[in-house]
C-alpha cells in the first residue's frame, strides 16, 4: 500500500471509531478527502484504494486537474469547499456536486439563476462563520435565518458548514452548529478538518473535510 492509502485506512478507523463512541450508526459520517494544491499523482492512489469524495477549493485548479481524473469514473463526487465568487457560479454548478461555501444572497441568486439554466442541481450547505470572526468567510450568525429563508427558497440546502476559529478547542463551535443546523431542520453538518475530525463525528457531521492528515502538509 502506498502512503497515502495507509493513511487513509487510518483516518476512515477513527472516523468510524469517533462516530461510533458518539451512538452514530457506521457510515453516517462520510469523508471529504480535501486534494487542493496535490497533483493528479497524490491523488490517483486514493481513488485506487476506493477514495470517492474529493474537496477542492479553486474552480480552476479543478478545471486543470479533475478531467482526466474523473475519466471513467461517474462515482467520484467533487465537492466545493472554499469560498466562491458569484461570477464563478456557472463553473461551479457545472462542476462540483456539493457546493459548501454559500454564504450570501448575492451567490444564493446566481447558484439558483445557473442551477435553473443547467439542471444540475449540486447540494448546497450554507457556511456559517461560526466564530463571528471578521476576517472569515461565512454568514454571520444572526444572519443565518435570513439567508436560509432565501436560499431554501431556490437551491438544494443539505445543511450548514463552517471552519471555527484557529487555536481554540473546536467543540462549541461544532456544538453550536449542530444547534443551529437542528433549529432550522437541517441535517447536513459539514465540519471538522485533519485536526478535529474525530470531535465534528462525536459531534453529529455528516461530512468532514479532512486534508493534510491523508496527503501530508501542503507547501
Ligand atoms: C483546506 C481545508 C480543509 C482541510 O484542511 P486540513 O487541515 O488539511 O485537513 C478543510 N476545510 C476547508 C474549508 C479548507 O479550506
Amino acid at each position: 500500500m502506498t502512503t497515502s492509502a495507509i493513511r487513509l485506512a487510518e483516518v476512515r478507523t477513527r472516523l468510524d471509531r469517533a462516530a461510533a463512541l458518539a451512538g452514530r450508526p457506521a457510515g453516517s459520517a462520510s469523508l471529504i478527502a480535501v486534494s487542493k494544491t496535490h497533483d493528479a499523482g497524490a491523488i490517483q492512489p486514493l481513488i485506487d484504494a476506493g477514495q470517492r469524495i474529493f474537496g477542492e477549493n479553486r474552480v480552476q485548479e479543478v478545471q486543470a486537474k479533475w478531467p482526466a481524473l474523473r475519466d471513467g469514473r461517474p462515482d467520484i463526487e467533487l465537492h466545493l469547499i472554499g469560498q466562491l465568487q458569484s461570477n464563478k457560479a456557472a463553473d461551479a454548478v457545472a462542476m462540483f456536486d456539493a457546493i459548501h461555501s454559500v454564504d450570501r444572497a448575492s451567490l444564493v441568486t446566481a447558484l439558483a439563476r445557473n442551477m435553473d439554466a443547467s439542471g444540475r442541481r449540486p447540494a448546497c450547505f450554507i457556511q456559517v462563520n461560526i466564530g463571528d470572526e471578521p476576517q472569515k468567510g461565512g454568514c454571520p450568525v444572526a444572519e443565518l435565518p435570513e439567508l436560509l429563508t432565501l436560499a431554501t427558497a431556490v437551491l438544494p440546502v443539505a445543511g450548514l458548514m463552517a471552519v471555527p476559529p484557529a487555536g481554540v478547542e473546536a467543540a462549541p463551535y461544532f456544538a453550536l452548529l449542530a444547534k443551529l443546523a437542528r433549529d432550522h431542520g437541517l441535517h447536513g453538518l459539514s465540519m471538522g478538518m485533519s485536526d478535529d475530525f474525530e470531535t465534528a463525528a462525536m459531534l453529529g457531521a455528516t461530512h468532514v473535510r479532512v486534508g493534510s492528515a491523508l496527503f501530508g502538509e501542503r507547501t
